[in-house]
């Protein structure tokens, strides 16, 4: 269907103590192997990714951050850098999810400065963009979706963002159990490829992953990755059970394998 390879990762939140990390991260490591047509990655909370790095073992399994700050080091009192996240085994670092944005004063600008710094580092970005429902039924869904996209890779160009991941969650999907339908989701995903290509250039848009975030469940994760351009997912809750994120990463392998 398409060279991109399914990305699958789950976001645990505030959630799990370290040796619940540890004991989930093994099961999902056990699944995965030493290698699979679907990467998968784990964002544990930020006392847990040591533990969880060494539970990943040699398995193909990345680690992923929940967030960053954008300077290596200095007087940022209860920050995180992405020297010290690529320090502790981080290869991916979500940013700019909808819960930073609404609850910790996170701004477009606040988001590229991170974007940038996880680059200089080689730390793939995932960068979280959506729409809430007041936005969507004010028929505003692209505007504010590429509207983030556009901000936060502004002055950058395509070779600096080559290992660019965006994850599309629309803020009334998240953790609710309402999830966009396949087809509306495919919609806002080809958007966001397009505008990409009218701003960077196709070729390197048409490499970049778009995962889809928003109460993916085992019963809808097949339905969404049959999308051409849903190359994965962003998955909260479910991601909590090895029981349900096991399957979610098999409908990637599905997707992988189409
Ligand atoms: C998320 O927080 O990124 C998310 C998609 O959560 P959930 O799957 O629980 O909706």
């Amino acid at each position: 269907m398409t060279d991109r390879k399914p990305l699958i990762a789950g976001n645990w939140k505030l959630h799990n103590t370290v040796a619940e990390s540890q004991a989930l991260a093994g099961a999902i490591a056990a699944h995965v192997g030493d290698g699979s047509a679907c990467e998968v990655v784990l964002g544990p909370v930020a006392t847990s990714l040591a533990a969880v790095k060494e539970a990943l073992g040699g398995s193909a399994v990345g680690l992923a951050a929940q967030n960053t700050h954008w300077e290596d080091s200095g007087a940022w009192t209860g920050e995180l850098s992405p020297a010290l996240l690529l320090d502790v085994g981080c290869g991916y670092c979500i940013i700019g999810h909808s819960e930073r944005r609404q609850f910790f004063g996170e701004t477009d600008a606040g988001v590229r400065k991170k974007l940038a710094a996880l680059l200089v580092h080689k730390i793939v970005p995932i960068l979280c963009v959506g729409e809430s429902l007041e936005q969507r039924e004010a028929g505003k869904t692209l505007e504010v979706v590429l509207g983030q996209v556009e901000a936060a890779t502004e002055g950058l160009d395509a070779v600096a963002l080559a290992p660019l991941v965006v994850a599309y969650e629309p803020i009334w999907a998240i953790g609710t159990g309402r999830t966009a339908k396949a087809e509306d989701a495919q919609e806002v995903h080809r958007a966001i490829r397009e505008h990409l290509a009218e701003l960077k250039g196709k070729s390197w848009a048409d490499s970049v992953r778009v995962l889809y975030g928003g109460s993916v469940k085992p019963n809808n994760a097949e339905e969404l990755l049959s999308q051409p351009d849903v190359d994965g997912a962003l998955v909260g809750g479910a991601s909590l059970t090895a029981d349900n994120f096991i399957p979610i990463i098999d409908a990637g392998i599905g997707r992988a394998e189409s």
